[in-house]
């Protein structure tokens, strides 16, 4: 992937406009967390990136091609990815491997290299122990690390999340947002996160776009932080230091 640009974007449900005038760029190897209240357009923002919704009008090109001409994979984690029932009958290497099933037309059967993949990317989140488990008899953390693992098994270079950590206490929060860091520098993904989140995500993500029907703010992280309405934009939630990941 080389680079999206989202140029003059205007999103509509109806009649009724949600988003106007989005332009920016996503480059290579970016972080960029999309902050902004509820209702802001935060989840129609990214799911019309990713040709989940059609815009009104405006364009958004991958290295200058459309998505389907770009080859582009994409993870993405949608909001609300809960297994809350424990009897839930799939275990985590299931569950992962389903991520690897939804690219495949036919036939529907997972090869031993497929194995593989699920193997090293369980291992690469820290969760091979898991791997026989009941997904829904895990913790919360744990559970958003096995949505992680589904979203990243097909070697995504685009990793979409919205809104991952709603559901997790502070500091299991701040561990998956450094897994999220340790991806984007180690293996280069590129993710767009979408988060309420807007005083932590900033030690993690590079970028930072803030939304409210319109582009409010877009830049780095020291942009922001230098910028002149940075405290208003800011929930000052603090978090709990200790226990590690
Ligand atoms: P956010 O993710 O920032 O909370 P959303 O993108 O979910 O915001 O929603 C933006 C606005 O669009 C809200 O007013 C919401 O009610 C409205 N909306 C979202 N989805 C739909 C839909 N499918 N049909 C009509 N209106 C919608």
């Amino acid at each position: 992937m080389s680079r999206i640009d989202i140029n003059r974007l205007h999103v509509r449900y109806g009649p009724y406009e949600v988003l106007s005038d989005i332009t920016f760029t996503v480059s290579r190897g970016d972080f960029l967390a999309v902050v902004g209240p509820n209702g802001s357009g935060k989840t129609t923002l990214i799911k019309t990136v990713i040709g989940l919704l059609k815009p009104a009008s405006g364009t958004i090109t991958f290295g200058g091609k459309t998505f389907s001409e770009s080859g582009l994979q994409v993870g993405y984690l949608p909001q609300k990815s809960s297994y809350a029932d424990p009897r839930f009958p799939a275990s985590v290497r299931e569950v992962v491997a389903s991520g690897l099933m939804v690219q495949r037309s036919n036939p529907k059967r997972l090869s031993a290299e497929d194995f593989q993949s699920v193997q090293s990317v369980l291992s690469m989140l820290q969760i091979d122990h898991l791997a026989g488990k009941r997904v829904g008899k895990l913790s919360g953390g744990q559970q958003q690390r096995v949505h992680l693992a589904r979203a990243m098994v097909g070697k995504p270079t685009l990793l979409v999340l919205d809104e991952p950590t709603g559901a997790l206490d502070p500091q299991t929060r701040e561990c998956f947002y450094t897994t999220l860091m340790e991806l984007n520098r180690t293996h280069r993904v590129t993710i767009i996160i979408v988060t309420h989140d807007s005083h932590s995500i900033g030690q993690y993500a590079k970028k930072i776009l803030f939304l409210d029907r319109q582009m409010l703010f877009y830049g780095t992280m020291q942009e922001f932080h230098d910028g002149p309405n940075s405290q208003h934009y800011f929930n000052h939630s603090h978090t709990e230091g200790g226990r590690p990941c």
